[in-house]
């Protein structure tokens, strides 16, 4: 009896073993390549694929499936020397195309699928992010309430920028477009933002040049830079911008504030065209693809600020738009305004007159307006817009006629002075306290006796006399926040003492 017994269980582990066994070929994992070329591959055999999911070929070759089509996908190739050839195997990977994240890649330059270009050796990232991510949900926002201070004058003052905007920068080509971006970088030192700078299609030297730029002021070990170069094929610029989304996002979710540079927008649009094209999807207006609005807005739709239950992080967004003869009207320019929360427009004959930064203050706008100023810096910029619309207006006025009444002469002075205030150099952000003294001193009229080439100088003196005897008056307005009057008055005493000495000099210069 417990023979037969003991055959009977030895059949049935048999049977369980065989059953264990089952010779199941999961082919809807394993695919041939039908055709290759130009960066992208037609598989067929990959039935259950995802769109966006990575699939590896050969040689440790890797594609995004961009297309689904009824008998075959569409997969973008990474990677210059791809070596796919036609019958070629490949396979699922199951996994959405992911970069390495973390505060590992602070200080670093990367392609668009996160490997370093820097030459400083590997990334020892634990962690990873899906290149594309839903953008938070509305509950999960708050409004923008806080400055992002770009230390540029005529942007704090006039189209101030907040934590968790998507403010566009727009303009011709040499405007100073990433001038306005890379100082913005520059300004978040020791202000705990982190940067990610995305370069797509620019030339590698260009992109070495803000390398440089940034270490030599120090911004670099709190700025990530994810580089994809004009020579590089169009899957990896299309991918680019939402690789580093992906990076900032990582911080935002850790309750950070970080600043992203899309540089720029319009070489995104054109490289998702090409690709596009190259997938035979059937081309739209200026041929670019239907969903090319959807590119840009799910792109920055990941730009927000938090809730303070997630944390409070925020990710403000800076994308770059390039014009053709200014012409904001385009397709791909409109898209981009109607996405973001305002715009700064550069304005060419301004640049080219020497105004710069050549933020046209008429055409610029912040949707989120004042909420994202200081009451200080509010309080000393209110009128600045009005004098500017006021002083070009009489400007075109007065070149019909030499015989002007006095308020005009002074509108025409006070704004004279007001654009002079607002140049600046490159690389020279200012503090909080700084710019809002100069624009104090230009908006009351108390530099309207200077000559305008003068009033550099004028300030440059003023500021180092109120460092010198008032240091307190830029503490009280970069850490306190506040500008009281007896704060101002002594800014007026100090101006007043050198207005009269600088007068003296000249005196003296006549006299000899
Ligand atoms: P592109 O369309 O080629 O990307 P861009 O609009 O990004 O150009 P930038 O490269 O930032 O323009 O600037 C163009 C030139 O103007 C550069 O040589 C830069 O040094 C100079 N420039 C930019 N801003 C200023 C400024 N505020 N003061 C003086 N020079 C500036
Ligand atoms: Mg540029």
């Amino acid at each position: 009896m417990s023979k037969t017994n003991n055959l009977n269980s030895l059949s049935q582990i048999i049977k369980d073993e065989l059953d264990k066994y089952g010779h199941k070929i999961d082919s809807s994992n394993v695919g041939q390549v039908v055709s290759v070329g130009d960066c992208i591959a037609t598989v067929f055999g990959l039935d259950d694929a995802m769109y966006g999911e990575l699939i590896e070929f050969p040689n440790n070759a890797y594609g995004m499936v961009m297309n689904i089509e009824e008998e075959d996908l569409g997969v973008a190739l990474f990677g210059e020397n791809v070596t796919i050839k036609e019958g070629d195997t490949c396979k699922r990977t199951g996994r959405l195309v992911s970069v390495p994240v973390g505060d590992e890649m602070l200080g670093r330059v990367v392609n668009a699928l996160g490997q370093p270009i820097d030459g400083f050796g590997k990334i020892n990232a634990t962690e990873y992010r899906p290149v594309e991510n839903i953008a938070p949900e509305i509950m999960d926002r708050q409004s923008v309430k806080e400055p992002l201070e770009t230390g540029i004058k005529a942007i704090d003052s006039m189209i101030p920028i907040g934590k968790g905007q998507r403010e566009l920068i727009i303009g011709d080509r040499q405007t100073g477009k990433t001038a306005i971006a890379i100082d913005a970088i520059i300004n978040q030192k020791g202000k705990d933002v982190y940067c990610v700078y995305c370069s797509i299609g620019q030339k590698n030297s260009s992109l070495a040049q803000i390398v440089a730029k940034l270490k030599k002021f120090d911004a670099l070990k709190y700025t990530t830079i994810v580089g994809s170069s004009a020579a590089e094929p169009s899957p990896m610029q299309y991918l680019a911008p939402y690789s580093a989304t992906s990076i900032a996002e990582y911080w935002m979710h850790q309750g950070k504030d970080v600043l992203i540079i899309y540089d720029d927008l319009s070489k995104h649009a054109v490289a998702y065209r090409t690709l596009l094209l190259l997938l035979r999807r059937s081309p739209g207006r200026e041929a670019y693809p239907g969903d090319i609005f959807y590119l840009h807005s799910r792109l920055l739709e990941r730009s927000c600020r938090l809730s303070d239950e997630l944390g409070g992080g925020s990710i403000t967004a800076l994308p770059i738009i390039e014009t053709q003869a200014g012409d904001i009207s385009a397709y791909i320019p409109t898209n981009v305004i109607s996405i973001t929360d305002g715009q700064l427009f550069l304005n060419t004959d301004m640049f080219n007159s020497g105004q710069r930064p050549a933020i046209d203050s008429g055409l610029s706008v912040s949707r989120v307006g004042s909420a994202a100023q200081t009451k200080v810096m509010k309080s000393v910029s209110k009128d600045l817009r009005m004098a500017l619309a006021n002083y070009h207006e009489m400007l075109d006025f007065s070149r019909f006629g030499s015989d002007l009444d006095k308020s005009t002469k002074n509108i025409l002075t006070h704004g004279a002075i007001l654009t002079e205030v607002l140049k600046q150099k490159q690389y020279t952000p200012l503090s909080a306290a700084k710019e809002i003294i100069d624009i104090y001193v230009a908006q009351k009229g108390l530099l309207d006796k200077v000559e305008p080439n003068d009033v550099h100088k004028i300030l440059k003196l003023l500021s180092n006399s109120i460092k010198a005897q008032n240091p307190e008056i830029f503490e009280n307005i970069n850490e306190k926040k506040v500008f009281s009057d007896e704060d101002k008055a002594n800014v007026e005493k100090r101006l007043n003492i050198i207005l009269n000495t600088v007068k003296d000099n000249l005196l003296n210069e006549d006299n000899y």
